[in-house]
């Protein structure tokens, strides 16, 4: 009997991996594909899990189908590659061009942290080992085989996929999979992350198209769930940004911007040019502080089939973002050194988004004891975070080994998610032509995944049930 099994992502929102078997018919055993295939992260009681084998050997896995290049989704497939994994990665090409910068990075590291570890001898293990190098990543990318958006694709006679568009983030897309089973096609579609409904001010600066594929038909269906229990903001944040932005430069003090280097840097850079280029904040110096930023934004501008039309009028309009006067990308460390001798207003965007490593460790250092700068942020701070405790003001934040007394003015904006939130989901799931016999909710705290089902029995009369950690269900 073909079967699904949850092997990440269920009660907790990391560590993606979805496995399907196709059953065995002939009696010599189903084919196996895994959906996304992603790190854990987080609290230490999920990291542990990226340590332990999953319960189906790697190599026993066919095939890898990757909605997109998140680490919570494609961060352990150099694990998988190095315990034995030797089938095709299923992506789309922004997908792949993504994770070959996020992987080697995520390698790098892995190896960091197994270096510091033996430093302070705080490891359980002895020598700490990194989960995967720089180079097994890289080595991992061989893999990867480009799929267009709605090409089909025929793994065995038994089981199909094609990918259709989430918009969730450059090159994200769900998985709508055919399986044959017992004489019947049933139709499997794996949301992966789901991005922000088609409105440009609900869901500001989308660089990459809205709205995720409408008119879907699906028997079975799994489903991320991770705002399941918060709305965002419905205000264009725009006024509030340009306000805020403003203040800071008329007191002579700098906005600095912790965003992740992918998709959030890139959102954001396109509206500060666009408040800049209408008025709406003074020109000054923009700084984008991050090498992988750099090599994302050329990534971006590779694939200009999924951009919104503001953006691609951008673009005609400005040129590429690397090139536009007042804007400096750094790249090496001097560079980045440099930033910290600019005197007058200015906007810094750097890593890491929730300011737990990276360069913005020393532009926060820098700039948080000065009342006049302002510290924005524009993405989710998860508890226990510095970047929590900065927004939260606690009175001091350790940063190298030293505390340092938050005086900077802070602000968050929260509009800028890339998830849709519940009414979004709604009228997402409206559109679809049949209403699925069942729906896993997947990637979700338990709390937000149990709201969002109530919601969706409620409302839609759907019959939709919550996954749990290693569960096979049965395809029937
Ligand atoms: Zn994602």
């Amino acid at each position: 009997m073909a079967y699904i099994q949850f092997l990440g992502a269920a009660g907790t929102v990391t560590g993606s991996k979805h496995l399907i078997n196709t059953g065995d018919p002939s009696g010599k055993g189903g084919l196996q594909v895994l959906i996304d295939c992603g790190l854990f992260q987080g609290p230490k009681e999920w990291r542990e899990r990226n340590w332990s084998d999953p319960p189906v050997p790697a190599k026993t896995i066919d095939a890898v189908i990757l909605t997109h290049a998140h680490l919570d989704h494609c961060g352990w497939i150099p694990r998988l590659v190095k315990a034995g994994f030797r089938g095709p990665i299923y992506a789309t090409q922004p997908t792949i061009d993504l994770c070959g910068i996020i992987l080697p990075d995520s390698g790098h590291l892995q190896e960091e942290d197994a270096r510091f570890y033996n430093k302070v001898n705080k490891s359980k293990h002895h020598p700490a080992l990194p989960l995967y190098t720089f180079d097994e990543a890289q080595d991992s990318l061989q893999y990867f085989k480009p799929v267009n958006v709605e090409e089909g694709v025929q793994l065995s006679p038994e089981i199909s996929f094609r990918f259709v568009r989430a918009a969730h983030i450059l090159g994200s897309c769900m998985a709508e999979v055919s399986l044959n089973t017992n004489g019947q096609t049933k139709h499997l579609l794996f949301s992966g992350d789901i991005g922000r409904v088609r409105d440009h001010k609900i869901a500001p600066g989308k660089v990459v198209r809205s709205g995720p594929a409408e008119g879907e038909t699906a028997d079975l269906v799994v489903m991320e769930s991770t705002y399941g229990n918060r709305t965002h903001p419905k205000e264009d944040p725009l006024p509030e940004l340009a306000k805020l932005v403003t203040a800071t430069a008329n007191r002579g003090g700098s906005v600095v911007v912790p965003a992740f280097a992918i998709e959030r840097t890139q959102k954001f850079v396109f509206i500060v040019k666009h408040l800049i280029e209408s008025g709406q904040i003074p020109r000054m110096p923009v700084f984008c502080d991050s090498p992988m930023a750099i090599k994302a934004v050329k990534i971006f501008l590779k694939h200009d089939e999924e951009y919104t039309d503001e953006t691609r009028e951008m673009i005609r309009r400005y040129g590429s973002p690397l090139q536009w006067p007042g804007f400096t990308f750094a790249s090496t460390p001097e560079e980045s050194k440099r930033i910290n001798a600019s005197t007058m207003p200015s906007i810094i965007i750097s890593s890491s988004g929730m300011v737990t490593g990276g360069r913005i460790l020393h532009h926060l250092a820098q700039r948080l004891p000065d009342p006049r700068n302002l510290v924005l942020f524009i993405g989710f701070q998860a508890p226990g975070t510095r970047g929590f405790a900065i927004k939260n003001r606690l009175q001091e934040v350790k940063i190298f080994g030293d505390f340092v007394p938050i005086r900077a003015q802070t602000a968050a904006l929260e509009q800028f998610s890339d998830h849709a939130d519940p009414p979004e989901l709604l009228q997402w799931l409206r559109t679809f032509r049949n209403q699925p016999a069942i729906t896993y909710l997947v990637h979700g705290e338990p709390n937000a995944s149990s709201q969002l089902r109530d919601l969706m029995t409620r409302e839609l009369g759907w019959n939709v049930q919550i996954a749990q950690y290693k569960e096979k269900v049965e395809i029937a």
